[in-house]
């Protein structure tokens, strides 16, 4: 058996970078706030017996001309381009000057003058430094795909009985990735945290995508995973079929022998440590990415976007708890045959580490240990389970990505993604999991595989930014009790076979 994959030491100032995106998001806010109040908004009410509404001047994305929006209180919106400002006719109609404009509509001139306001200048300038931040998550998110898979695959080995317990490990990571999953679906569609949001903020810019029948869209998935042409795959980047791909590699080469499969495994290894070295820096950026992001949000969608926030922490919060504390346990104690409360108590180390440091792989030692000197589990299933688990077992991040993603649709759309798109979003959110690597944000930096497969910018994934450590701290420590729970289960399914299930030694019981 190989050792595991190398794990990162905890970044001893990875406290201070937290509270650095923190600030980050307190100043961004606070500045894009007093823009917004400031120059970006007329209220009608300025104008005696005239329906009240807001004025805005946005940029028309068809046309890519600036216009003036008036979004009466009633719910109509109407949109006028300003010949001088962008020459002729669209959307709610035309007017030629200033003069010909408060004719037809006299509340709209009181913005007109003001398509240029300061808050929509500086938000575009901060938005384009914050989108240098995302450009750079987007430029490790294909490599560390790569390498962070083949890396744990390949450190599986190739020794006898390999493939039963492999089996029996998949088969656990995919229910429980599918439950959690579906989890996530259900709670975002109840809580709908974007659709508040989207009527504070005045977002919903975009269109749903035709519903096609469900055979279509879970073809064009299966067509996806096949790519027709690899480096054609990696450029565009079609993720699905980079994933898909690059699994189908490493097992094969697992099926080449050992002498193969430990030359790849030992490159994918080394690059992997580069890469996670460069998204860990490109990570410390994050709190000047977070400032530059919220000053655009705020200044372009005022205060709306933070409670449109606040209903989406408590969304991934709540099925995180959902997943954790329900079903997992069920399992647990159903097919593992283990006391949910005492196993969690052998675990703890593991758990509250992966809490505090939002990495899976850097929990991995403690989270080998514990598993087998505190929960009783073999060292064989552990270290088969473990390391495998730590890079493709993410239920928590699973789930994460699903909500994430509903919401930034929400919000986009300002109505909920039709059965067939949340079914693309549930099977490239597995994918997304298995594909991210065990360290901080990686959930962030696959967003946009997700974000891509149903038509929605990368850009929009600015606003979730700024929340994001806390539920990536959430979502980490679901992700190792995951794992943990996958130990027990693919013992107890091995029994007979593998190797006998152990009780848990008494100190574990009494932790
Ligand atoms: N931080 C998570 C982990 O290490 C991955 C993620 O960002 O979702 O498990």
């Amino acid at each position: 058996m190989n050792s595991p994959p190398k794990h990162r030491s905890i970044n001893p100032i990875r406290w201070a970078l937290h509270w650095q995106i923190l600030l980050g998001m307190i100043a961004g806010s606070t500045i894009g706030l007093a823009l917004n109040f400031a120059a970006s908004t007329r209220v009608s009410e300025m104008r005696d017996g005239l329906p009240s509404g807001v004025m805005e001047a946005v940029v028309d994305e068809s046309s890519e001309r600036t216009v003036v929006q008036y979004t009466r209180d009633d719910g109509e919106v109407i949109r006028y381009v300003v010949a001088s400002l962008a020459g002729d006719d669209a959307g709610g109609g035309s007017v030629r000057s200033f003069e010909d404009l408060a004719e037809r509509d006299a509340t709209a001139a009181v913005i007109a003058d003001s398509a240029a306001t300061p808050a929509r200048r500086i938000g575009a300038a901060a938005k384009r430094l914050g989108d240098l931040f995302l450009r750079m998550l987007k430029m490790v998110a294909v490599p560390l795909i790569i390498a962070s898979l083949l890396t744990g695959i390949l450190n599986l080995g190739t020794g006898a009985g390999v493939g039963r317990m492999f089996r029996r490990t998949v088969l656990y990571y995919l229910t429980t990735s599918m439950m959690a999953i579906t989890t996530g679906l259900v709670v975002v569609n109840i809580v709908r945290p974007g659709l508040g949001g989207a009527a504070a903020g005045g977002a919903g810019a975009g269109e749903v995508h035709a519903a096609k029948p469900l055979g279509t869209v879970l073809f064009e998935q299966v067509e996806a995973m096949i790519p027709a042409n690899v480096a054609a795959a990696v450029v565009e980047p079609n993720f699905l079929s980079i994933i898909a791909f690059t699994i189908l590699f490493a097992v094969f080469a697992l099926r080449c022998g050992e002498a193969v499969a430990s030359k790849v495994a030992a490159a994918s290894s080394v690059v992997l440590e580069v890469l996670m070295r460069m998204t860990m820096a490109i990570i410390h950026l994050a709190p000047l990415g977070v400032f530059f992001l919220m000053l655009a949000v705020t200044a372009t969608q005022g205060p709306g976007v933070f409670v449109a926030l606040s209903w989406y922490v408590l969304a991934v919060a709540a099925a995180l708890a959902i997943h954790a504390f329900i079903t997992l346990p069920i399992i647990l104690r159903l097919v593992a045959k283990r006391s949910p409360t005492g196993y969690a108590a052998a675990m703890s180390p593991a758990l509250l580490t992966a809490f505090s440091s939002a990495s899976s792989n850097g929990t991995l030692p403690l989270t080998m240990t514990a598993v087998s000197e505190r929960a009783g589990v073999s060292n064989r299933t552990g270290s088969f389970v473990l390391p495998l688990g730590a890079t493709i077992n993410m239920d928590g991040t699973a789930l994460y990505e699903v909500v994430a993603v509903l919401f930034i649709a929400q919000m986009h759309f300002g109505v909920n993604l039709p059965l067939s798109a949340q079914i693309i979003v549930a099977l490239t959110a597995l994918l997304a999991s298995v594909g991210a690597a065990g360290i901080p944000h990686a959930g962030l930096v696959m967003m946009a595989i997700i974000l891509q497969a149903v038509g929605l910018p990368a850009e929009l994934q600015g606003v979730i930014l700024a929340v994001d450590r806390v539920l990536d701290m959430g979502r980490t420590a679901v992700n190792v009790w995951s794992d943990s729970c996958g130990c027990a289960v693919v013992e107890r399914l091995g029994l007979g076979d593998d190797a006998a299930v152990t009780d848990p030694p008494a100190a574990a019981a009494a932790v």
